[in-house]
C-alpha cells in the first residue's frame, strides 16, 4: 500500500507559473479594494469622508457606506464576484465566512444584483456555533459582524468562485467581543492614547502612533498522498507516533540550504497569490528541520499584518493543494526534529515616519527612543505572565523549552550596547537641575548609537523577547496561532506602562523639576525596577532556569497552569483599565482557552487509541503470526533451539509491546471517562493534562518500538523517513 502511495507522491503536479512573466509591482493588490481603487469607484465626497473616518477612527454614516458598497460591488463584479462574505476571526483560531449573494429579487420580482450599506456594515451569523465561553446563553444565539473600516476588503479567488471578503469584528448581541480582532483594535487605540502624550513631550508633530508587526511564519510541507495515509496528521495536525528517521536534522544541512524545486514552485505560486491579495511577502527560506520552511512579509500596521497572516495561512492550504502538498502549521508535527514558531516583530510607528524603537540621529530623538525601549521593558517586567498566557496552547507546549524554542520563562534580551546604557543610567546620580549630568547621559546615549547599529548582528536566538536593533522580536509564539492575542497583550501592557510613565513625569514636572530631568529620573527608576527581567545569556540552559527561579520569574511549563495567569486580579486590571476586555470577556476567554486545550488532548487521545487498536496491533499481530508459524515449523525440523532463539525473542518482545499498548489504551479510556465527568472547565483541563496527556507518550513509546520491529511491508502508515523528505 505504501509503495503505491509513494509513487503517487512522486508524480509532479502541473504548475502554472504564468505569474513569472509579471513584475510583482504590476500584480500587487490586484484583488484588494484599497484606497486607489476606492477613489476610482466611489464618489469623491464619500471617498473623502471614508478616508477621514479611517484616520480619525470614526464611524461611517450610512450614506457614505451606501456609496462605498455600490463602488465595491461594481469593482468586485468586474472580477467575476457573485457573492460576498463578512470575513471574521472567531476564537477557534481559524477564519470564518458566511456567504451571501449579490443576487436578489426586487419588488417587481426581477432578478438584480444589489449590495446595500447595511449588508456592508453588518451581518448576523449564528453565534452559538462559535466558542463564546458562556457569554452567549442559548436564548440569545445571535451575534453580529461589523465592518472594520481600517482593513480593506479583498476578493478570494479560487478555480470556480470569486468572493468579496469584508474584514469584520464579531460581537454578541449584548456587546461582548467574540473574536480576536475587536480586542486588538481596542488595544491599538489604548496604545495610541497612552503613548501619544509621552511622544509629544518630545515632538509636537507626532499626532498619530500605531504598533507595527512583521511576522515570520514557519511551516512544514508533506506530500499530500502520504499525508492522507496518516489519520493522526489528518485529524490532529501532528503525528502521534513515528520513529525519527536515521537522517534527520543532525547534519544541519537543511537550514538556508537550497530549496527543492517542487517546493520552490509552491512558494512562487503562494507569493504570487499573496501579492495579488496585498500581502507583502518578501522572504523565503529553508528552516532547520527537513521539509521545514519559513516566509515573512514586510512589516505593516498590526491590524493589517494580523489579517494578512490569517489570510496567508488559508492561502497556504489552498495553494498547497495545487502542488499536491499539505501544509502543516502545527507547532510540533514531528517528534525529534524542531517544531514551528511564528516570530512576531513588534514596534511603534508615528505619522512623522519615525520608528520609536529605532535610535535616531540627534540626542533629542535618542531620548525618545530610550523612553520607548525602557517603557517596553518595564511593561514586560510587570506583565510577563500575560505574554506567557498569550503564547500558551497544547501545540506550543511541545516546543517551549525543548531546546528549539525559548523556555516558558519570559525574559528580555537587549544586547550589549543597550544594556550598557541602561546600566550607566541606573548608576548615575541625578539631581534636579543637574544639567551637566543630563548632558553627559545624552552624549553617552548619542555616542552609543553606532554601537547599537552594530549590535544589530548581536542576536540572541534563545531569548523569548529580544531587541533586534529597531524592534522587539517575540520568539515564542506558536506557528498556528492568531497573532492577535499576543499583539493585544503587548499593546495593552505597553499602554498601561506609558500612561503611568506620563503621570509620573508630569507629577515631577509639577513639583518643579525640569522636563528632561523628570524624564531621566523616571527612566532611571524604571531601569532599576525592571532589571530582573533582563537576561543576556543562553535561555536554553539549565543554569538560566535556576537563576530565573532565584529571581522569582515564573516558569509554568504547561498550558493549563499558564492560563491561570489570565484571571489574576492585576492582569484583569491591566485589560480592564485599558478598555481592551471587560472582566466578563476575560473570564469567557479563560474558559474557551481551557476548553480548547481539553478538546485537543481529548481528540489526540481518541485518535491514538483508535489507531493503536485497529491499525497498529493488527499489523503487529500479522507479523507476530508469521514469526510464530515459523517458530513452530522450526521446532519440528531443527533440533538446535539456538537456530530460532532470535525469532522467539522477537516474538516475545512484539507480544509485550502489543500487551502494553492494549492495557494503556484501556487505562487511557478510563481516565478520559473520569475527566469527562468533571463539569468545571478549568478543573477538567488540569485533569486532562494530569490524567490523559501522559498516556499519549506512553502508548507512543510502544508503537514506535513496534514500528522498528514489524515487517516494513505490513506497517499501515507512511513513516517519518518518507513523510519528511520531498522528492
Ligand atoms: P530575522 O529575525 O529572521 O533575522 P529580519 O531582520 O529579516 O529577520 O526581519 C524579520 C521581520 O521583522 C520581517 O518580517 C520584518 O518585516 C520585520 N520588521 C522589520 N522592521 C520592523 C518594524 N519596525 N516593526 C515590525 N516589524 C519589523
Ligand atoms: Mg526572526
Amino acid at each position: 500500500m505504501r509503495s503505491k502511495l509513494l509513487s503517487i507522491a512522486s508524480s509532479r503536479s502541473s504548475i502554472s507559473l504564468d505569474s513569472k512573466h509579471f513584475k510583482v509591482s504590476s500584480i500587487f493588490a490586484t484583488y484588494v479594494f484599497d484606497l486607489p481603487k476606492m477613489k476610482n469607484y466611489v464618489a469623491q465626497n464619500a471617498f473623502q469622508t471614508y478616508a477621514k473616518c479611517v484616520k480619525e477612527k470614526q464611524k461611517i454614516d450610512s450614506d457614505t457606506a451606501a456609496h462605498i458598497a455600490h463602488g465595491m460591488k461594481t469593482w468586485a463584479m468586474e472580477h467575476g464576484v457573485k457573492s460576498y462574505t463578512h470575513w471574521f476571526q472567531p476564537l477557534t483560531g481559524a477564519t470564518a465566512e458566511k456567504h451571501d449573494s449579490f443576487f436578489e429579487l426586487n419588488e417587481d420580482g426581477l432578478a438584480i444584483e444589489n449590495f446595500s450599506a447595511s449588508s456592508l456594515i453588518q451581518q448576523e451569523p449564528d453565534a452559538s456555533s462559535f466558542p463564546n465561553g458562556g457569554i452567549r446563553q442559548t436564548f440569545e444565539a445571535r451575534g453580529y459582524t461589523a465592518w472594520d473600516i481600517s482593513s480593506p476588503a479583498f476578493i478570494m479567488v479560487s478555480e470556480n468562485h470569486a468572493t468579496l471578503c469584508i474584514p469584520t469584528i464579531f460581537i454578541s448581541y449584548t456587546g461582548e467581543t467574540l473574536d480576536f480582532k475587536a480586542p486588538l483594535l481596542k488595544s491599538i487605540n489604548a496604545l495610541e492614547n497612552a503613548v501619544l502624550p509621552v511622544a509629544q513631550l518630545f515632538d509636537k508633530n507626532i499626532t498619530e502612533i500605531y504598533p507595527t508587526l512583521g511576522w515570520e511564519q514557519e511551516y512544514f510541507l508533506v506530500d499530500e498522498a502520504l499525508y492522507y495515509s496518516r489519520v493522526d496528521l489528518l485529524q490532529t495536525g501532528r503525528t502521534l507516533f513515528g520513529v525519527a528517521p536515521a537522517k534527520g536534522q543532525q547534519l544541519e544541512d537543511h537550514y538556508f540550504g537550497s530549496i527543492p524545486e517542487r517546493v520552490l514552485d509552491f512558494m512562487t505560486d503562494l507569493e504570487c497569490e499573496a501579492h495579488m491579495l496585498g500581502i507583502p511577502l518578501r522572504t523565503r527560506h529553508n528552516e532547520v528541520a527537513p521539509n521545514q520552511f519559513e516566509c515573512a512579509p514586510m512589516f505593516e500596521a498590526v491590524n493589517i499584518a494580523v489579517d494578512h497572516n490569517q489570510l496567508l495561512m488559508d492561502l497556504m492550504h489552498k495553494v498547497a493543494k495545487k502542488h499536491k502538498f499539505k501544509v502543516l502549521l502545527h507547532e510540533k508535527p514531528f517528534k525529534g526534529v524542531n517544531g514551528s514558531g511564528k516570530h512576531n516583530n513588534w514596534s511603534l510607528s508615528t505619522n512623522t515616519g519615525k520608528n520609536l524603537l529605532a535610535p535616531g540621529k540627534t540626542p533629542k530623538n535618542n531620548l525618545l527612543f530610550l523612553t520607548t525601549i525602557v517603557n517596553v521593558v518595564a511593561a514586560v517586567a510587570q506583565y510577563s505572565d500575560l505574554i506567557r498566557v498569550a503564547i500558551a496552547s497544547a501545540g506550543n507546549d511541545h516546543r517551549l523549552g525543548a531546546s528549539e524554542a525559548p523556555p516558558a520563562i519570559i525574559s528580555v534580551f537587549l544586547g550589549k550596547a543597550i544594556s550598557n546604557i541602561f546600566d550607566e543610567i541606573a548608576n548615575t546620580e541625578l539631581e534636579n537641575d543637574d544639567q551637566i549630568i543630563s548632558d553627559s547621559i545624552r552624549l553617552s546615549i548619542h555616542n552609543s548609537i553606532p554601537e547599537i547599529m552594530l549590535d544589530n548582528t548581536d542576536r540572541n536566538r534563545t531569548s523569548p523577547f529580544a531587541f533586534t536593533g529597531n524592534k522587539f522580536e517575540i520568539r515564542a509564539v506558536g506557528s498556528s496561532a492568531n497573532c492577535s492575542f499576543v499583539m493585544s497583550v503587548m499593546n495593552t501592557i505597553v499602554a498601561k506602562q506609558f500612561s503611568s510613565f506620563y503621570h509620573q513625569v508630569n507629577d515631577l514636572i509639577k513639583s518643579g523639576i525640569k522636563k528632561e530631568i523628570a524624564i531621566l529620573q523616571t527612566i532611571k527608576e524604571l531601569i532599576k525596577t525592571s532589571e530582573f527581567i533582563r537576561f543576556e545569556g543562553d535561555n536554553y540552559s539549565k543554569e538560566w532556569e535556576e537563576e530565573a527561579a532565584r529571581r522569582g520569574l515564573s516558569n509554568r511549563k504547561n498550558t493549563p497552569d499558564a492560563l491561570d495567569f489570565l484571571i489574576e486580579p492585576r492582569n484583569i486590571d491591566a485589560f480592564v483599565s485599558q478598555k481592551v476586555y471587560t472582566e466578563k470577556e476575560i473570564h469567557a476567554r479563560y474558559e474557551i482557552l481551557n476548553h480548547q486545550y481539553t478538546l485537543t488532548i481529548q481528540i489526540e487521545a481518541r485518535i491514538l487509541g483508535d489507531i493503536a487498536v485497529n491499525s497498529v496491533i493488527p499489523s503487529a499481530l500479522k507479523y507476530l503470526n508469521v514469526l510464530l508459524d515459523n517458530i513452530t515449523k522450526s521446532k519440528a525440523l531443527f533440533d538446535d533451539v539456538s537456530l530460532y532463539q532470535g525469532q522467539m525473542e522477537l516474538a516475545k518482545t512484539i507480544s509485550t509491546h502489543i500487551n502494553d499498548i492494549k492495557f494503556n489504551v484501556d487505562e487511557m479510556i478510563e481516565s478520559r471517562k473520569k475527566c469527562n465527568s468533571e463539569t468545571h472547565i478549568p478543573k477538567q483541563t488540569k485533569m486532562y493534562y494530569e490524567l490523559v496527556f501522559p498516556y499519549l507518550e506512553r502508548i507512543r513509546y510502544h508503537i514506535d518500538k513496534l514500528e522498528l520491529l514489524t515487517d516494513n511491508s505490513l506497517w499501515p502508515m507512511a513513516k517519518y523517513r518518507e513523510l519528511m523528505f520531498i522528492k
